[in-house]
């Protein structure tokens, strides 16, 4: 862009305009706690009505944040969102569209677990503007499920998915845990098979971890775990069953049908801005990353009192942390690490990486790209240590 044309821009304010932003809204309530999960949810929903309330309080308070950005990926995450009803829902996206600018093609996701809303609710969800919902299925093994402690069945998963195709829902998003106690080849090619039928548009694919203060870390000496070899099998074999059905490996765990990639988590990985809201919510924004502190009641009571909520971490991203960034983040992604974003927007040589990746690659672990080099599946696969060394290597 010519300096003219931004001088222009900076006089009318246009540039203003260009600064685009995504929301996240976390809802913090669940019928039951997954044995598994370490998330910020509580099952008690006594207080949704004051959540709604402080957080369209929040909502005008923050648009100063992002006065002059466009918003074009909003995502009610959880937590299961869909918890909330369609009616509290409509409320809170019509109250972020009249304190943000909106734009009119923005991609409005909703969680939600397959058991919570029914056929009329999809369709109110589809006329009150969201128009891609995502739902944890998790696994099509009823044996799995009630392992992990879900809700739902396979059939309330399978009648969710085609429940919401009905009432409208172009854009489909089922979340499929990999690495299960007891799960096989056999049994994850079963459910991926099924999860391919019900054609969703887009597949996240996760490996369980086993995360502290969880009923699992408690009892995980008597989980049937898979060993490191067949973690690694069930996520290969993930990985070549959904491409082969022609979603694209876009993300380590995410698979899309042609550009039906989610835009919202691209946003992270892609280091572009946004702002959460409500309790465990992270935000990127100026440069600053923070996130507000796990507590409903503390959040609610600070909000409506015309205060900031607590934060439970804020740090500005220094140039050196920012690299760093980019290095983890575009390793995630298929599209890899670009040699001019490297060298134009930090200023470094990319001789380095480019030697590091050519001898990894003798191990399949990466393959070139026309700017970089990405990581393969294997890679992916092991893609922390990679990094890590990668890290090492540079500082060396
Ligand atoms: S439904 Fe989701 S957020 Fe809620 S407990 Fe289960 S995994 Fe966690």
């Amino acid at each position: 862009m010519s300096l003219r044309k931004l001088q222009v821009q900076y006089i009318t304010g246009a540039h203003r305009r260009l600064r685009r932003m995504g929301i996240y809204i976390h809802v913090p309530f669940c019928a039951k706690k997954c044995a598994y999960c370490d998330f910020y949810s509580l099952t008690d929903d006594a207080s949704m009505d004051a959540y709604v309330k402080a957080l369209c309080v929040d909502f005008r308070r923050s648009r100063t944040d992002l006065a002059g950005a466009s918003v074009d990926t909003v995502y009610f995450g959880g937590g299961t969102p869909g918890l909330l009803g369609h009616k509290r829902l409509a409320q809170l996206l019509k109250k972020l569209r009249s304190n943000f600018e909106i734009t009119a093609d923005a991609e409005i996701t909703l969680e939600t677990n397959p058991a919570t809303l029914t056929g009329e609710d999809y369709a109110k969800l589809v006329r009150a503007g969201f128009n891609r919902i995502s739902f944890g299925v998790q696994s099509l093994d009823d044996g799995e499920l009630a392992t992990l402690g879900r809700i739902h069945t396979s059939e309330d998963a399978r009648a969710a998915v085609k429940a919401a195709r009905t009432a409208g829902f172009q854009n489909i998003s089922i979340d499929i845990m990999f690495g299960l106690p007891g799960q096989s080849e056999e049994s994850l090619g079963r459910t991926l098979s099924e999860a391919i039928a019900l054609e969703p548009e887009h597949i996240s694919f996760y490996g369980l971890k086993i995360e502290e203060g969880t009923p699992f870390h408690e009892m995980r000496d008597k989980l049937d775990l898979p060993d490191e070899d067949l973690y690694a099998k069930l996520y290969l074999l993930g990985a070549e069953k959904l491409t082969s059905a022609g979603y694209s490996h876009y993300e380590i765990s995410n698979f899309a049908k042609p550009g039906l990639e989610s835009r919202h988590n691209l946003r992270y990985w892609k280091l572009n801005e946004y702002i959460g809201f409500g309790p465990a919510a992270h935000s990127y924004l100026n440069n600053t990353r923070y996130g507000i502190t796990r507590d409903l009641n503390g959040y609610i009571s600070a909000v409506t009192a015309g205060q900031l909520p607590e934060r439970s971490e804020s740090e500005p991203v220094e140039p050196e942390a920012q690299l760093r960034e980019y290095i983890m983040m575009s390793l995630r992604l298929s599209t890899g690490i670009n040699r001019m974003v490297y060298e134009a927007r930090f200023g470094r040589s990319f001789e380095k990486p480019e030697e590091f990746f050519r001898r990894i690659s003798r191990g399949g672990l990466c393959v070139p790209t026309d700017n970089g080099w990405r990581l393969t599946a294997k890679g992916f696969l092991i893609s922390n240590t990679i990094i890590v060394k990668l890290l090492q290597y540079l500082d060396e």
